[in-house]
């Protein structure tokens, strides 16, 4: 998909916020099966649905993390990196959005 594509997409209502292609600069992240959680997880943002891997910036009881959905023909297969602070994280999320980490 061209940039200008990610531009038109990106203007439609029915589109919430896509993740920028990541490139072999973008740094890698820990994915990890998600762990067994007592806390409530509230999810504080996402990405689009459109496409085949969504992820959320999510909060759980002190800790914050983001979660990768991949969505296919069986069940979704569903990830966490490692949690960290609030700020840490949303500076993560940032970096996840822009391109910049994957
Ligand atoms: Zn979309």
């Amino acid at each position: 998909m061209g940039y200008s594509d990610y531009m038109l997409m990106e203007a439609d209502d029915h589109h919430s916020r896509h993740v920028a292609p990541a490139s072999d600069k973008s740094v890698p992240i820990d994915w990890m099966p998600v762990p067994p959680r007592a806390e409530l997880v509230r999810v504080r943002d996402y990405t689009c649905d459109c496409r085949e891997t969504v992820y959320e910036l999510c909060q759980a009881g002190g800790v914050r993390f983001i979660r990768r959905i991949k969505q296919g023909d069986r069940a979704p297969v569903v990830e966490e990196c490692p949690t960290g602070r609030a700020h840490d994280i949303d500076n993560l999320w940032a970096q996840l959005l822009s391109g910049v980490a994957r």
